[in-house]
């Protein structure tokens, strides 16, 4: 495809992308768009910026099954935090929760392999999980999708129905499994839980770094207070706390607002994403020797 129809796709791209968001359909476009630049197109620098530009779209949309949720990286990150792990397994090993092991979590049964003996570590305070059996691990996204076969942006938005920064829809179909997390993150067992998660921590601060006291002062003091929001809602139904750095889908100018992830800060700092072209152009020469990896494919969600 010449040059020119090329710019214009990506201009007709990225006004859609700021205005009803992409399809999945755009989706695969994009990414056949981006296939079709070869090698040799690439010693020209009109095709380099426009492969920046593609990888650039595509690193802006995630999608499942549904069609585009347009999630972003912010969202991502901050549920991935605050979306506690630890009651959600206690949830589903039915309150039956092994035994605390030294500096790191809780020893459970193993959900996805057969064992005797507990190999599966929750690390409470990393929000993340390990089997030694099995060797599965990772965080509360990858937990939904090994146990409930969930895709990732369902995960995200079935967290954020469970810590109430977002209303269950009219015919949920996870509610019953919504309700089984909720009621486990406001029962006292869990705030037992993070009350000894806590008292570890600042032990360790007191023993090792006594300037992070303050750091983890706050993380608990803020979880502690997630269940107490969390404790009114489940007694008002039509109670809902949108916490602003949850931004759930992101249309127009928020999608420059709202992407605050380290890799598009970064971008954006080079004003690579919503430069005006000739700029754009020149910014990239000037970059392009000394960054060879910013056009990173391996950077891309998918
Ligand atoms: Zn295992």
């Amino acid at each position: 495809m010449p040059v020119e129809e090329m710019n214009k796709k990506i201009s007709e791209f990225r006004h859609k992308a700021l205005t009803e968001g992409l399809t999945k359909e755009d989706y695969y476009e994009l990414k056949n768009l981006l296939s079709s630049i070869n090698d040799k197109m690439l010693n020209d620098i009109n095709y380099q910026i426009i492969r920046l530009q593609l990888i650039n779209l595509l690193k802006l949309i995630y999608f499942h099954k549904d069609g585009v949720l347009n999630y972003n990286n912010k969202t991502v990150n901050y549920v991935k935090k605050r979306a506690l792990i630890l009651p959600i397994v206690l949830a589903d090993a039915d309150f039956n929760f092994g035994r605390f092991t030294g500096p790191n979590g809780y020893m459970i049964l193993c959900p996805y392999h057969s064992e005797k003996t507990p190999s599966f570590r929750v690390k409470d305070y990393e929000n993340i999980f390990n089997c030694f059996g099995c060797g599965s691990s990772g965080n509360v996204y990858d937990y939904l999708k090994l146990t409930h076969n969930m895709e990732f942006l369902e995960a995200i938005d079935f967290l954020m129905k469970v810590y109430m920064w977002k209303k269950e829809d009219a015919d949920e179909k996870n509610h019953d499994l919504i309700i089984k997390y909720q009621k486990a993150i406001i029962s006292p067992e869990f705030s037992e839980l993070l009350k000894r998660c806590q008292e570890r921590m600042q032990r360790k601060d007191l023993d090792f770094m006594p300037h992070s006291s303050t750091l983890t002062k706050d993380f608990f003091n803020d979880r502690f207070l997630m269940i107490e929001r969390m404790k009114k809602g489940l007694a008002d139904p039509d109670y809902i706390e949108r916490d602003p750095a949850v931004n759930i889908k992101f249309t127009s100018k928020e999608v420059w607002a709202a992407t605050d992830s380290t890799e598009i800060k970064e971008l954006r700092r080079k004003r690579i994403l919503a430069m005006d072209p000739e700029e754009f152009r020149k910014e990239l020469n000037r970059n392009l020797k000394s960054n060879p990896e910013e056009d990173d494919e391996s950077l891309l969600p998918f």
